[in-house]
């Protein structure tokens, strides 16, 4: 694939709203705080606002003063931009921050969305959106009485080789689907860490890995599925796997006909998609990784490996996330993967964890 071609499919998320954004904010930057400064936060996106257009960091929410200083001074926040968890909420006086990116352990992303727009901040919040469809529409009613932004941090929806798949998967290159793989894992080594406490993570790897999967499936058929079948399997001797679940095994029902047959685990490695349709196949291994992804599309006995370019200033999916909010704040548009996307995965989720426990196919 060109690099031209390559770039207009990367800028497609954008291009909606980019003549609008060059009348309305050119020369703005939008704010960020970034709620957490752990290996997500201060590990992958901070760093990030380095590649972007329209985005920029300007203030630090974080339990660790010593720490949230260090990293102001490094990335040119004021010291006056710097809150703890207690005193978040005097961000609604700050006019440099537009938009709060909560990026903390997953029980706790409901409490700061609502907390981010009742300071009427827009809100950028971490996957999985929250810990049960209850929280998720507390959420979205939250930024919504405020009209504030919701948007979710499902970064493939801004990631070259999963934007590729869908236009394909689109456009009829395998033809009519029939069946989408999805599988993620990878291996927990500490049995300390809150992705292994079921009151900060609200589950195992389901939680973590398998909305990867679930997210696949629902964008590589481009259906809603009708019912889920799922079962677990955890070894409950070993210490990481105490309280949440090692493996999730689940197949979607859709409305065509086809099957998603989808899988998360904490015990080994994977990170797999791939649709069948009735013309041929897409495939991608690593799919959803950082970087390294590959993909392949198989076609009459032939496979055709698709080559992204190398990615370059402000061309990575994480700047592209930040921009896209950045962009709808700017224009007033909403984001490509809103509060409703999230919802309508932790409906399914929800439906996932009844269906293992209670032995039986749920309908969604
Ligand atoms: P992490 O453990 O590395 O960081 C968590 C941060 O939250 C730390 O700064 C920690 O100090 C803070 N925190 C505040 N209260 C806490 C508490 N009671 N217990 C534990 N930590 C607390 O986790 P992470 O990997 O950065 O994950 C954070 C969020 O980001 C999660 O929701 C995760 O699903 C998401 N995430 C997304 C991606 C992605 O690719 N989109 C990748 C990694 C993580």
């Amino acid at each position: 694939m060109s690099l031209a071609r390559r770039d207009i499919l990367m800028g497609a998320a954008a291009l909606a709203t980019a003549s609008s954004s060059r009348a309305v904010g050119q020369d703005r930057r939008v704010g960020f705080a970034i709620v957490g400064l752990g290996g997500y936060g201060l590990g992958v996106i901070i760093p990030q606002f380095a590649n972007c257009r329209h985005s920029r960091l300007t203030a630090l929410v974080s339990g660790d003063p010593a720490k949230a200083r260090t990293v102001a001074a490094r990335y040119g926040v004021p010291e006056r931009s710097i809150y703890s968890y207690e005193t978040f909420d005097r961000i609604r006086d700050n006019p440099d921050v537009d938009v709060v990116y909560v990026v903390l352990p997953n029980a706790m992303h409901a409490e700061y969305v609502v907390r981010a727009a009742k300071a009427r901040k827009h809100v950028l919040c971490e996957k999985p959106m929250a810990v049960s469809a209850a929280e998720c529409e507390t959420m979205i009613a939250a930024c919504k009485a405020a009209g504030r932004k919701l948007m979710i941090g499902y970064r493939c929806h801004f990631e070259p080789f999963n934007l590729e798949a869908m236009r394909l998967a689109r456009s009829g290159a395998a033809g009519r689907s029939r069946y989408v793989v999805s599988e993620h894992g990878f291996v927990q080594h500490d049995p300390s860490k809150w992705r292994l406490k079921t009151a900060l993570s609200g589950g195992g790897s389901l939680m973590d890995m398998g909305i990867y999967s679930l997210q696949a499936a629902r964008y590589m058929s481009g259906e809603e599925p009708v019912a889920v079948t799922a079962r677990a399997s955890t070894d409950r001797s070993d210490p990481r796997f105490h309280e949440v679940e090692d493996m999730m095994q689940w197949t979607l029902d859709f409305p065509s006909g086809a099957i998603g047959q989808c899988m998360s685990m904490y015990s080994a490695a994977q990170n797999h998609i791939l649709l069948m349709g009735d013309k041929g196949r897409i495939e991608l291994e690593p799919a959803t990784r950082y970087d390294g992804n590959h993909m392949w599309i198989g076609k009459d006995g032939r496979e055709q490996e698709i080559v992204a370019p190398p990615p370059g200033p402000g061309k990575t999916m994480f700047a592209g996330q930040l921009d896209h909010m950045a962009q709808c704040v700017l224009t007033g548009s909403e984001p490509i993967v809103s509060g409703e996307e999230g919802l309508r995965d932790m409906r399914i989720i929800d439906a996932i964890y009844r269906s293992a426990r209670e032995g039986r196919t749920v309908g969604l």
